[in-house]
């Protein structure tokens, strides 16, 4: 086993609702191989299992079983009760005992975090938050969710929820979360969230891109439901600026790749902050669709 062995290639597996990527790492944290599959979660716990353990056996096969670390990323969270996953968007994961199912597969010690942490432990080592304390890392997909690291650490909190920003509620009337409440986070500002919107009010569907391309036409409903959109990142976001201070706020998942966040978005935010001055750098990601895989790949034992 490779704990806090700087030597060891890293393997790391991004487990996602659409697809399971693989990165293998040498010691200088170069990448030397990776590899995407799709998760088609619709065929079940097992069969995800399976793609792991198959995704882990080509990986090692690229090194010849050399001495390696392994983590991995997932949607939800790992108990530290029970040891199952919990809070996952891909339902067929939770309360599955997925740690103790891998380890029995791959024979190999492994730590596994929460995607958003995984994301944020990545800029924060190595990406938009180096060099600063406390980096709250956002990723806005297909559902919110959110991360803290504090010196370099990632925060799990005493639940291991820290960061869980995405079921924070800010409307009690507001649309129905998977989670059982009403009007979380995730329901405004995910891109799932942002669809159902738009669904919901005007009864037709229009994709992300179309709901973003419409509000710059100056279509009215996309132009509604976007100014919306934004107005609910503002609110969500400030509460959670207002609580935790951070010095850098980093954006992840496909939302973040929308300028307005950054401009209408950012204004929203302020107009919430309990302070006379906003000085938080609220910015994207650096190491794109890879912070996900590589924070995997970082957090391996
Ligand atoms: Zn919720």
């Amino acid at each position: 086993m490779s704990e806090n062995n700087e030597m060891a290639y890293k393997v790391g597996i991004d487990l996602g609702g659409t697809k399971i990527e693989c990165i293998l790492l040498n010691n200088k944290n170069e990448e030397v191989w990776r590899k995407r599959v799709l998760t088609e979660q619709e065929k079940g716990y097992s069969a995800i299992l399976e793609k792991i353990w198959s995704i882990y056996n080509d990986a090692v096969l690229q090194i010849d079983n050399k001495d390696h670390t392994l983590g991995i990323g997932i949607p939800g969270i790992i108990s530290n009760i029970t040891g199952v996953i919990k809070n996952s968007n891909t339902l067929c994961l939770n309360k599955k005992p997925f740690k103790q199912d891998i380890v029995h597969m791959v024979k190999h010690d492994i730590n596994i975090q929460n995607d958003a942490n995984c994301f944020t432990y990545a800029e924060a080592k190595l990406g938009a938050g180096v060099n600063k304390n406390l980096v709250f890392g956002v990723i806005m997909g297909t559902g919110c969710g959110g991360g803290i690291s504090i010196n370099g650490n990632i925060h799990l909190g005493i639940q291991g929820i820290a960061g869980e920003w995405g079921h924070m509620q800010i409307n009690p009337e507001g649309p129905e979360c998977y989670c059982g409440k009403k009007g979380c986070v995730e329901t405004y500002i995910s891109g799932g969230g942002l669809q159902r919107l738009f669904e919901n009010r005007f009864g037709t569907r229009k994709t992300i891109q179309e709901i973003i391309l419409g509000f710059r036409n100056g279509n009215p409903s996309c132009r509604e439901i976007f100014l919306g959109f934004l107005e609910s990142f503002g609110i969500a976001l400030s509460n959670l600026i207002n609580i935790l201070d951070p010095d850098i706020v980093v954006l992840g998942g496909g939302l973040s790749n929308i300028d307005e966040l950054y401009t209408i978005g950012k204004d929203e935010v302020k107009k919430n902050i309990f302070s006379d001055r906003f000085e938080t750098p609220i910015v994207k990601n650096m190491l794109g669709d890879s912070s996900g895989v590589l924070g995997a790949a970082l957090i391996g034992i």
